[in-house]
Order: C-alpha cells, then sequence, then structure tokens
C-alpha cells in the first residue's frame, strides 16, 4: 500500500489512520483509493484489497456520482478543501447510505492537488428520521396524500409556476356528502376506509402534475395545474363524482356515497392560496346546499352571499336580543272531525333594514354560528308559553308543533333544556310536539334513539318533518319511537298532475297506517289535494289552503270560525 505520509513515522501513522474508529480514506490526484480506515471497509462491506486503487466515485450513488464530477470535485481541486458535502454510497451489499464528506488536500509546488484526505460520516439514521418528520409534517397518516401544508406548499408553488408559464391552476374543494353518517353507523373503521377509498379514488382520475390532497375530516382538496378552461376542470369534477359514487364495500355491505365539489380558479377568482381555497369552499357549501352530489363553480354571488350571511348574523344576534322575532302559527286539521287539534309555530322575521326575511335563509346562518341555542329556545319557551295563555283564556288544549334543528337536537342538554322551559312554562307535555327531519336523527342516529326514547318517556309527541326528502330510512323509522309523519310539501304540491308523487304520498300513507303512525300532509293549497288526501285516509293536513300561518292574537277567531268541506 501506498503511504498517504511521507514522514518517518509513516508506520506509527498507517497504523493509527487504518484503527480509526471513523470512515476516512486518501485519494490520489485522479480520485484513487490510496488508503482506508478499517471502519471503512467495515461499514462497506468490501475488503481492502477490492478497493484499493478503484477510485471513490465507483461507490456513489448515480446522482452523487453526478454531484461530485460536475460540482464537487472541480471545487475541491480549486479550493483544496471541501467541509460536509452531502452523498449518498452504496455498499457491496446494494444498501445506499447517506454520508457527509468532508476532505483537506496536499498540493505539489505548481498548486495542484496531489492527494487528499477525506473523513466520511455516516448520517443515513439521521436522514430517516428526518425524512420521517417531514412525512409526519406533510403527510396525512390516514391516507397517505398531501395535508393541508403540504396542500398550501403546492399549491403556493402551482401559483408562481401557473404566473410564470401563463397557466390557469383549478382548485377543486371536495367533501363527501354522508361521512358523518358512516362514522356513527358503521363505525370509525368504516369511514377510515371510506376516507382511504376516495383518496385512493381520486389519485387515480388526475394527472402526475396534479396534487390530491386531504384537508382533515372527510374534506379533500385537488390542484389541477395548466387546465385549458372551466370546462376542463369540470370534466375533473363531474369524473370525481363518478368516482365517490361507485359502491363501496363497508363491513360487508355496498354502501353508495356522493360528494359536494366546489371549484375556483387562478387566476380568474384570486391570486393568493387563501383566496382561492376559502372561494372554492364557498363553491363547495353552495353545492351541498343544492344537495349534494354536485359542483358548482365560485361565482361572485356566494362572495355576496357570504357578506350576506355575515349581516344576517349580526342583525339576528341583534334581534334576538332586541325581541324583534315573533312566531307565527299554522293550523293543524282533522280530517275525521275537520277541526284544528294543533298548531305549527314558525318563526318570522321581519327587519327593518333587510326586510322579511324567511328562516329558511336566516335558520341556517342560526345553526352554523351557534345562535340557533338561544333561538331555538326562545321559540319553544314562547310557544309553550302561548299555548298556556290559549288554555288558560277559555280554549279547548291545543297541540303545539315546535320545529327543531339538528344542532339543538345533538347538544347534550337538549332534554334538559326542554324539561326546563316545560316546567317553567306549564305546558302539559302532552301537548307539546316536537318535529325534527329525517336529516337530523339519521345525523345523530347513534343518540338519537335514546333521545328519542328520553323525550317519550316524558310524554312529548314525536314528529318526523319533511318525510320523504331526506335520506330516509324505512328500516330505522320503525325503531324510532315516532308519533306523525308529515308528508313533505313537494310531494303535496303536485299530487293531482304528478303520478310518482301520487304514489309516494300513497306509500307513506300506507307505510304509516302499517308501523301504527299518525300521518299529516304538509303544504295542502287546493280542495283537489283535499279530497285526495281525504280518499287516501290521511289523518291530518296543513297549507293555506286550511289556514296560513298567524301571529297568536289571530288564533283564537280562528278557532271559533275554522271548518273544512
Ligand atoms: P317546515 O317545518 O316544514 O314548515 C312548513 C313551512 O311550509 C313553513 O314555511 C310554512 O309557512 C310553509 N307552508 C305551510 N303551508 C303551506 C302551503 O300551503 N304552501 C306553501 N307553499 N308553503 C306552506 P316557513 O315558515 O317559511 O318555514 C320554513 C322552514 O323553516 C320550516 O319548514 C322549518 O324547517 C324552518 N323553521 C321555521 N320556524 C322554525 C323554528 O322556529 N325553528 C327551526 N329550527 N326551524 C324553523
Ligand atoms: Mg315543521
Ligand atoms: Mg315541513
Amino acid at each position: 500500500m501506498v503511504s498517504p505520509y511521507s514522514d518517518d513515522d509513516s508506520d506509527r501513522y498507517r497504523e493509527l489512520y487504518r484503527k480509526t474508529p471513523i470512515m476516512m480514506h486518501s485519494l490520489d490526484r485522479h480520485g484513487r483509493l490510496l488508503a482506508i480506515s478499517d471502519f471503512w471497509t467495515e461499514v462497506m462491506g468490501y475488503s481492502r484489497d477490492e478497493v484499493i486503487g478503484t477510485k471513490l466515485t465507483d461507490y456513489l450513488s448515480d446522482q452523487s456520482r453526478r454531484d461530485a464530477e460536475e460540482t464537487n470535485l472541480p471545487q475541491f481541486f480549486r479550493l483544496g478543501y471541501i467541509r460536509d458535502i452531502p452523498y449518498q454510497m452504496v455498499k457491496k451489499n446494494g444498501e445506499v447510505i447517506d454520508v457527509l464528506i468532508s476532505a483537506s488536500s496536499e498540493k505539489d509546488a505548481d498548486g495542484n492537488v496531489v492527494r487528499s484526505m477525506a473523513g466520511v460520516i455516516d448520517v443515513t439514521e439521521q436522514k430517516k428520521a428526518d425524512r420521517e418528520i417531514y412525512r409526519l409534517a406533510h403527510f396525512d397518516q390516514l391516507t397517505g396524500k398531501p395535508n393541508r401544508f403540504l396542500l398550501r406548499d403546492r399549491l403556493k408553488q402551482n401559483l408562481a409556476q401557473g404566473a410564470r408559464e401563463g397557466q390557469r391552476v383549478a382548485v377543486l374543494f371536495i367533501d363527501l356528502d354522508r361521512f358523518k353518517w358512516v362514522n356513527d353507523t358503521l363505525g370509525h373503521h368504516a369511514g377510515d376506509k371510506l376516507l382511504k377509498v376516495v383518496a385512493d379514488r381520486l389519485s387515480g382520475c388526475v394527472r402526475k402534475v396534479d396534487t390530491v390532497a386531504r384537508l382533515g375530516g372527510d374534506e379533500f382538496v385537488v390542484l389541477l395545474y395548466g387546465i385549458l378552461s372551466n370546462e376542463d376542470s369540470a370534466t375533473f369534477a363531474r369524473r370525481f363524482l363518478a368516482e365517490l359514487s361507485r359502491p363501496t364495500l363497508l363491513e360487508g355491505k355496498e354502501f353508495l356515497n356522493s360528494g359536494s365539489i366546489g371549484i375556483a380558479i387562478y387566476p380568474m377568482d384570486g391570486k393568493t392560496v387563501d383566496t382561492l381555497l376559502r372561494k372554492a369552499d364557498m363553491a363547495m357549501y353552495a353545492a351541498k346546499e343544492q344537495g349534494g352530489g354536485t359542483y358548482q363553480f365560485f361565482s361572485s354571488d356566494m362572495a355576496e352571499r357570504a357578506r350576506e350571511n355575515l349581516s344576517i348574523q349580526n342583525n339576528l344576534r341583534r334581534a334576538l336580543h332586541n325581541q324583534d322575532l315573533t312566531l307565527h302559527y299554522q293550523p293543524q286539521i282533522d280530517l275525521s272531525t275537520n277541526r284544528i287539534t294543533g298548531f305549527e309555530a314558525l318563526i318570522r322575521w321581519d327587519t327593518p333594514s333587510l326586510g322579511d326575511i324567511p328562516p329558511s335563509r336566516f335558520i341556517p346562518v342560526a345553526e352554523e354560528t351557534g345562535l340557533i341555542f338561544p333561538l331555538g329556545e326562545w321559540v319553544l319557551r314562547t310557544a309553550c308559553a302561548q299555548a298556556v295563555r290559549w288554555h288558560q283564556s277559555g280554549l279547548p288544549p291545543l297541540r303545539i308543533a315546535v320545529n327543531i334543528s339538528a344542532r339543538q337536537f345533538a347538544r347534550p342538554d337538549f332534554i334538559e333544556m326542554i324539561e326546563t322551559v316545560l316546567q317553567q312554562t306549564g305546558l302539559d307535555p302532552r301537548l307539546l310536539e316536537i318535529e325534527l327531519t329525517e336529516t337530523t336523527v339519521m345525523e345523530h342516529i347513534q343518540d338519537a334513539i335514546a333521545t328519542l326514547t328520553d323525550l317519550k318517556v316524558r310524554h312529548i309527541n314525536l314528529a318526523i318533518d319533511d318525510f320523504g326528502t331526506g335520506f330516509s330510512s324505512l328500516v330505522y323509522l320503525k325503531n324510532f319511537p315516532f308519533d306523525r309523519i308529515k308528508i313533505a310539501q313537494e310531494f303535496v304540491r303536485d299530487i293531482t298532475e304528478n303520478h310518482g308523487h301520487r304514489a309516494i304520498v300513497e306509500a307513506i300513507i300506507g307505510l304509516s297506517r302499517t308501523l301504527n303512525l299518525h300521518v299529516i300532509a304538509e303544504g295542502v293549497e287546493q280542495q283537489a289535494q283535499l279530497d285526495f288526501l281525504r280518499a287516501q285516509q290521511c289523518h291530518e293536513v296543513q297549507g293555506f289552503f286550511c289556514g296560513r300561518p298567524q301571529p297568536a292574537a289571530a288564533i283564537p277567531q280562528l278557532l271559533s270560525s275554522s271548518r273544512l268541506h
């Protein structure tokens, strides 16, 4: 072996060099290995004889070899030293290790490097840990897709690249329509599986340049780079919807899902990460409001609507505080006696600045902001107190129906709130009816039976509102202690013209009979509808034809005059 040293102690140095517990090597001016430490051969799995005389670059990965030849070696020959240069070395068994190499050199009289000596530090474990930390910080654990941080990063890159190349970027915000239901009824295991399936299906429909990320929960975002037109992103959206609606096997059963997609496009809808994500989210909500299973492009109306929502929210808070809300009462009529048996309480809000705002507009805002809790309690208390007052003034006992929103129903103190109001107003619980939509019950299915049973034990009546429009499951219906089904307005409306809807109404009436439930038809506006319902032996009706919702003061008069024909 040729010694890198020329002094007299070379044997002693050679011995020390070999025994050092560090990977060390010396190279000649051509980059060939002159000497190596034992530890070097140990780590790399080669014998000394195999290695001496070969080039160091033979032990580098392809990429590191290129880096060495193109950048690091020329620099080394120029400077005479290098420090902590990252390389990947390939062991004899093929395993790749990450190392940092530092080297110094000996130059001849002309300043040319004649030989060098280097220390090599194995940082493979450190690198692995770094990569793991990166993965944990940037990828979603469940689906392995980029998380919200990496998504923002990618979108930022996409936007910069889009600006340079004059390309568009589409941001698609995707939310599953019934994820909560899957989680609650089939369990988290099924929910997790569904999310993985969805992530894979979405990835399966995009190109290499695109990103599929999971924001958390059942929210995904897809970035499409360089799309040509809106129609282009709509095509992707339709493909995603088709993929989402393919059945998934969950807990041994085929489950059909759907999703809602909102689309915002750079540069038309915005130029920053935050704006585009916010607008895509708004558009997704608009798709949700249409009942899901569809996509929507962001439009300025949506921003307008969001501003309006904010104004509603502020005004509603004040209205609640100032008691600017009122209740109207709509009669419910028994078809066998033609008498009013009860009233549904419906909230009314006439604002000085925004005009008459219908509940369908402000109740969702109240739900979103949590205002529904004080508002819902106010409705219940006012309606119950009114019913007591009517009874005290000599009117016959009348049932009072109150609408309850999903969020109220889901609150752990819901029953307690009702109990308190009943006690404070002194209303007989038998005269109170709670109206819940199918969706409300289905969304909270795990606790629903317990809560409903609890209400029933207290003799409170339970009605399913807008039956037929939600995500109904007759199997569940059978297990729930409901007293009354309210047939949704939209079926009753065209009962006389639409065969399909007529059949649905007949079926619902038949079903209620079988399940021993009372049935009431909503939205009766014409004599012909009333006649049909009577013929079908529908128990009760409610609608403009029989009486519009009216202020409390008008009710005593209505009771004395109303008769149906
Ligand atoms: P809903 O509970 O299904 O109430 C029936 C709706 O149909 C009421 O609309 C009523 O005015 C309307 N209606 C009644 N008869 C007819 C008819 O013959 N034709 C037509 N076209 N409509 C009829 P409203 O008062 O605008 O309420 C809409 C929805 O807002 C209600 O639907 C209910 O879901 C919700 N809502 C109303 N008041 C409250 C409340 O105090 N709390 C909660 N959580 N929701 C409420
Ligand atoms: Mg109702
Ligand atoms: Mg209804």
